[in-house]
Order: C-alpha cells, then sequence, then structure tokens
C-alpha cells in the first residue's frame, strides 16, 4: 500500500499524462483543457459523471456549471464540501456541442478513470447518470432501474460501493428527479459507515510496489501516440487539494 504522499504523487504523474492525451483525435483538438478531475486524494467518496461541459471546459475543474452547483448543495445537505470528495468524469475531455460521448472515447478514457479509482481507493463510488453506472457496471441497465441501490462491485483491484445516482444535470429539470436524488444523496453516509467489503484475493500486489507503480509509465498504447505539448508548471489548482 502506497503513502499518501506517493499517491498524490502519481495522480499527478497520471494528471500530467493525461493533459498531453491524444488518443481522442477529435477531443484533444477540441477541448481547451483536459479535465482530469479535482477534490481528495484520500477521498472515502468518488463521484463520477459524464463528461466536462463548457464551464468546465474553460476552468479545467470538474462540475462547476449548474450541475455542479447542486452538487455541492447536495453535498452541503450532508455537511460535506468538495474537499471531502473527490469528483471525476468518464471523460477527461469535453464533447463539442456537448454530445454525448462515443463508445470509443468512453473506451479510451476508461484506463485513466480506473487508475484514478485504483489510486484514491474510495470506499464509496457514487455515478451519476447512464454513461458512468453503464460503464462502471459494464452493464446497459440503466439508471432508472437502478438509482439508489448500492452493490459491492469489484473496480480494479478493490472492492468497493458502487452507488448509482442521478445525474444532477438531469434533476435540475424534473422536479421528481430532484427529489429522488436528494432522497438517494442522504443514504451515503450510511454507505460510508458500512465496513469495508471483503476484499478480493490477491495474487500480486493490488497498488504494485510504489517503484512499480510509476503510473506515469505511458502503457503502449499510449507510448505510440503523439503528446500534446505541456504547459511548463501544472496548474494544481486545477486538482484542487491534491
Ligand atoms: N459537469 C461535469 O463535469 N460532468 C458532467 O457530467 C456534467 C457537468
Amino acid at each position: 500500500m502506497s503513502t499518501s504522499a506517493e499517491r498524490r504523487a502519481q495522480l499527478k504523474a497520471v494528471y500530467a499524462q493525461a493533459r498531453g492525451c491524444t488518443r481522442c483525435p477529435e477531443l484533444a483538438r477540441t477541448r481547451t483543457q483536459v479535465v482530469f478531475g479535482s477534490g481528495n486524494a484520500d477521498a472515502d467518496l468518488m463521484f463520477v459523471g459524464e463528461a466536462p461541459g463548457a464551464r468546465e471546459d474553460e476552468q479545467g475543474i470538474p462540475f462547476v456549471g449548474a450541475a455542479g452547483k447542486l452538487l455541492d448543495e447536495l453535498l452541503g445537505e450532508l455537511g460535506m464540501a468538495r474537499s471531502d470528495v473527490f469528483i471525476n468524469n468518464v471523460l477527461n475531455c469535453r464533447p463539442p456541442g456537448n454530445r454525448d460521448p462515443l463508445p470509443a472515447e468512453i473506451d479510451n478514457c476508461q484506463d485513466y478513470l480506473m487508475r484514478r479509482i485504483e489510486l484514491i481507493s474510495p470506499r464509496v463510488v457514487c455515478t451519476l447518470g447512464n454513461f458512468a453506472t453503464k460503464l462502471l457496471r459494464a452493464d446497459p441497465t440503466g439508471i432508472s432501474r437502478l438509482h439508489g441501490q448500492a452493490e459491492i462491485r469489484v473496480l480494479g483491484s478493490r472492492a468497493l460501493r458502487l452507488y448509482p445516482l442521478f445525474h444532477p444535470a438531469a434533476a435540475l429539470y424534473t422536479r421528481s428527479l430532484l427529489d429522488t436524488l436528494r432522497s438517494d444523496f442522504a443514504r451515503i453516509p450510511e454507505l460510508l459507515a458500512l465496513e469495508l467489503p471483503e476484499q478480493p484475493e490477491r495474487s500480486e500486489p493490488a497498488v504494485a510496489e510504489p517503484e512499480k507503480a510509476t503510473v506515469a509509465e505511458p502503457d503502449t498504447a499510449a507510448a505510440a501516440e503523439p503528446t500534446v505539448e505541456l504547459p511548463e508548471a501544472p496548474p494544481d489548482r486545477q486538482l484542487g487539494l491534491f
């Protein structure tokens, strides 16, 4: 198990890699910047949304628009703030015109999400809406059937509680969804208080020896790609509280 400082360093390394990602040529061309995620690198609670919108693309921070304000409000009702949680998305880049993520884009981006989950090791992952729910459950069942039903899932090398919720953007438009989202949200503290689920047997270390866990190492697919020029110093502001 790596220390908190090591995990932060590894997250920053993955972020540095993501900032130059060109796996989705259209998104790499049209984005202002990569929105990697922000919050507490030691969070027990993670939220996974869909993809950055225009405001997120401008600021480099997830959920800063109207849906983000609602997310902040719902967290506040639990006595929590962004600094207590980690917020990220299925896609790191804004799809042009806010279109839905394409299957190939979800596929291209999923190892960034899986590495964030592995490194942050949350106890509870709330999927916001259909895209995150379908991806992390590896199943096409929609959010209307699944919301509010926590289940134990193994993601990467760890078992955790996955908790599908309606997307706050959907709740902004439909009052009944907002009420449902709010009452599903109210159960989050109870889920956080549960024992960690039994962990899968490990045949090898979950997060490999720190020196082997250099997440900055590009995988072979990414290594073959050209990289986008990185600005001199990574803007840590975007990573919130790392
Ligand atoms: N903002 C995000 O960062 N993600 C969403 O899914 C919606 C708005």
